[in-house]
């Protein structure tokens, strides 16, 4: 019988008091998952159609990243990042050849890589723009949870926490290029934007607007910065979400889905503007062999010619399902690209379906009172994304 009892889930948890608090997290323990499901303690099964905050690219555990982590594991896990490693190396070549942008820069985080670009265009202003150091972002933006990033994000709720802040950064609104002409001086270094507002609730800037915010700042000697930390690799049906705009930015940020669940994160730019100087950048685990050799996977199977057709797919079907329930139930809009999708709702009632949605076996995620996001596996298919409908209209019937 111990055997037995020692199979079946403990339905019974109680959180540990050891962690810090920094959020409110439902009573659910997560023990495995496996592609679009996740199970808990109690053996109940859930479909993710959050994925770790748009992390987990093949969904979970997909044997693309265990199989590279073990192998990987086995051979080499660290070896300080003031050595060569293959896998760095073949990375930062793989991410090159695909954005068109020269060097590569490895970090552990979404954050960690736009510190890193904030520095580079501080660097890059002192050495090259007569001291210009300001950077232009814009209202509502989210960068990460450094100071230096929370100051450069455009979250109200930041505006007033943790004094000092990082100073040099002005705020625009989205979509809005007098806005921005109208910012720029002497002083401007850079504009640093996310070509989707992931955070802020999936408000996308217009490939038009992309398209001249390229052609101002190339007029006006200033650094293009693009946060695809979210919308990078796959994640709104092409590689790089700046891709259909055709432009190319300066600085290009990658975390998220780079690592498809591991910490892997990175930092590309021109050659012109890679003016580091040894000793201005880096950090212990960056570029280590572990998280790089699952990033070269990710990558490659990312990249493979059908894999992107797919995603446009599952996304037509998902937004095509979102609409038909937001005409059912009088719901509003629904936006995004790719499989980083949101639905509006009329009223500010989104953690109500949220927890809902849950209870029912369906993870979805509220980034703002009235509004859904939906960022699923890019790997899903068409079962699982049917399926997620089909929950999420069950909740609207219930809660209308
Ligand atoms: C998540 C996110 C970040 C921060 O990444 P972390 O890995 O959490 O530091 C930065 N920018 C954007 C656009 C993000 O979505």
């Amino acid at each position: 019988m111990a055997a037995l009892s020692q199979l079946l889930p403990d339905p019974a948890f109680s959180p540990s008091t050891s962690l810090m608090e920094i959020t409110t997290r439902p009573d659910i323990l997560f023990v495995s998952g496996r592609g679009s499901w996740l199970t808990d303690h109690a053996g109940k099964r859930y479909l993710d159609f959050v994925q770790g905050w748009a992390v987990n690219c093949l969904g979970h555990c997909s044997p693309v990243v265990t199989g590279a982590l073990v192998y990987q594991a086995s051979k080499l896990i660290n070896c300080s990042p003031a050595f060569y490693n293959e896998p760095m190396m073949r990375l930062a070549d793989k991410l090159a050849v695909h954005s068109g942008l020269d060097k590569v820069f490895f970090a552990n985080s979404g954050a960690e890589a736009n510190e890193g670009a904030i520095k580079l265009a501080r660097k890059w202003g002192a050495t090259r723009k007569n001291g210009a150091n300001g950077i232009i972002t814009l209202e509502h933006g989210f960068h990460g949870r450094t100071l230096a990033c929370m100051a450069a994000s455009g979250k109200p709720q930041w505006e007033t926490l943790f004094p000092p802040k990082v100073e040099g950064f002005t705020k625009v609104p989205l979509n809005d290029m007098a806005a921005i002409e109208a910012a720029i001086t002497d002083n401007t270094v850079a504009v640093m934007i996310e070509p989707i507002q992931g955070e802020a609730g999936v408000f996308s800037a217009t490939d038009r607007y992309l398209k001249e915010l390229r052609a101002l700042t190339a007029s006006r000697g200033v650094l293009l910065i693009l946060d695809e930390v979210q919308t990078g690799v796959g994640r709104t049906g092409k590689m790089f979400a700046f891709q259909p705009a055709g432009i190319q930015p300066d600085i290009m940020t990658l975390g998220k889905g780079l690592g498809g669940g591991v910490p892997l994160a990175a930092l590309l730019a021109r050659d012109e503007v890679c003016c580091f100087e040894a000793g201005d950048q880096g950090g212990t685990f960056n570029g280590n062999p572990l998280m790089t050799a699952v990033g070269c996977a990710v990558v490659d199977e990312i990249s493979k010619p059908a894999f992107l057709r797919t995603v446009d797919e599952r996304s037509i079907q998902l937004a095509g399902g979102l609409r038909r329930l937001s005409v059912k139930y009088d719901l509003g809009e629904v936006r995004g690209r790719g499989l980083l999708l949101a639905l509006e709702l009329p009223k500010a009632n989104a953690v109500k379906v949220v927890e809902r949605a849950r209870d029912m076996g369906l993870l979805i995620n509220a980034p703002r009172p009235n509004a859904l996001r939906f960022m699923p596996a890019l790997n899903i298919n068409a079962g699982e994304v049917e399926r997620g409908l089909a929950i999420l209209d069950r909740v609207l019937a219930e809660m209308a």
